[in-house]
């Protein structure tokens, strides 16, 4: 049997005009995070953690944002995509663990569907995700509103024969 640790860390700008995506869930609030995709923090956060167990590089080598195709597109695909090069290498997750780091909007109303759809795609169950979230406390740019960020750590696993 194989294991492979990996963690991811993303970040964010909060922008007006712009939708908030967290965990492949779309959030209510008057500022959205900016990017190239539809800029999913937590779900970044998670294909880098999946990349990082592998040693495959990062989400920025797999999915550029200098590649039009990618503009605008649900990271729920770049998710999707990421766990097909797991699955390809022969690993299935055990568990993740995330942390996202926001001063507003409280997410904890929209945690249960983010789970549901992180498990669908990563095809384990609801209890084998946890998502935190935590404030910084007013302080720096997540507490002054201008970002957000999230960290992932993942737990692959292999059966070798
Ligand atoms: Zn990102």
């Amino acid at each position: 049997m194989s294991y492979r640790i990996g963690s991811g860390v993303d970040f964010h700008k909060l922008a007006e005009g712009r939708d908030l995506w967290l965990g492949g869930v779309k959030i209510p609030h008057h500022k959205g995070a900016f990017g190239h995709s539809d800029a999913d923090v937590l779900l970044h956060a998670i294909c880098d953690a999946l990349l990082g167990a592998l040693s495959l590089g990062d989400i920025g080598v797999h999915f550029p944002d200098t590649d039009a195709s990618f503009k605008n597109i649900d990271s729920k695909i770049l998710l999707k995509r990421t766990f097909d090069l797991v699955k390809k290498e022969g690993y299935s997750v055990v568990n993740i663990d995330t942390t996202i780091c926001l001063e507003f909007p409280k997410i904890k109303p929209y945690v249960g569907a983010m789970l549901k759809e992180i498990a669908a795609i990563l095809e384990i169950t609801e209890k084998d995700i946890s998502i935190k979230a935590t404030t910084t406390e007013k302080m720096g740019f997540a507490g002054r509103e201008e970002g957000l960020m999230a960290y992932a750590t993942v737990l692959l696993f292999r059966q070798d024969n």
